[in-house]
């Protein structure tokens, strides 16, 4: 008997297996409240996030054309080139989160590809939550006292984030990261992130020049002025209260 003849992949019966069988009726009702809240799979083969907003709900700080080919083609070429990389391992039973966080762990062989493109799933991923077009202002409640503790002020953070996210040289990330009960503003290169180190980010920017290039240019820093008006407060706010 063949796959075909039973209508069952074994790509299907994997998938079968990490959603329901393995993981119980807990771990799937959590796969479908994580898929109607769009945020990650939580085993492969992981699937592209819906926006949790349109493609031109950001506008004008972050246009229509840029984040659907943000979204539509890099982060589903991420979401591709990492199910494609795990596909046979035993990782495929972990979440992305528990992945990352032990790189080492990953076999040798596909371990710089689970890296870029892994990396590259879990920091879109969040990255759409962490927008909004309701989004800007400040902070209020806990996470604002803490910004505060840690910073000095909103504005102190603002421009600390922002410095870090303007020097970041080529492509990466900046970060909000909660280490601890404590907060702190980091960078990363390529797509690696805070979770590779075992730090939670709960806000991030892309300044990868697709993030931003069609719009803005050469002008990384009218971008990144721009994310503070689409930035979700709400959402990393109960980011950090789950950190
Ligand atoms: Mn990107």
């Amino acid at each position: 008997m063949t796959n075909k003849s039973d209508g069952l992949s074994r790509r299907d019966v994997l998938k079968l297996a990490a959603a329901g069988v393995s993981a119980g009726l807990a771990g799937a009702a959590i796969g479908i409240a994580a898929q109607e809240q769009g945020t990650a799979q939580s085993s492969w083969p992981f699937e592209l996030p819906e926006l949790p907003y349109a493609q031109d709900a950001l506008e004008p700080y972050i246009d229509a054309r840029t984040m659907g080919i943000h979204h539509g083609k890099h982060h589903a070429g991420y979401t591709r080139k990492l199910n494609a990389a795990l596909e046979g391992s035993d990782l495929v039973e972990l979440s992305i989160e528990d992945i990352l966080a032990d790189l080492n762990a990953v076999p040798e062989d596909i371990r710089r590809a689970v890296r870029n493109n892994g990396g590259g799933y879990a920091n879109h991923s969040l990255f759409w939550q962490v927008m909004s077009p309701d989004g800007g202002g400040e902070p209020s409640g806990a996470l604002a006292e803490a910004i505060s503790s840690a910073f000095g002020g909103f504005g102190d953070f603002q421009a600390e984030f922002s410095a870090a996210a303007g020097g970041v040289f080529g492509s990466g990330w900046a970060w909000l990261v909660a280490d601890g009960g404590a907060l702190n503003i980091s960078t990363t290169p390529n797509q690696d992130t805070p979770l590779m180190a075992g730090k939670t980010p709960i806000l991030g920017i892309d300044v990868w020049e697709h993030a931003y290039y069609l719009h803005y240019q050469n002008r990384r820093a009218d971008y990144i002025a721009a994310f503070f008006n689409v930035i979700n407060w709400d959402k990393v706010d109960e980011l950090y209260a789950a950190a």
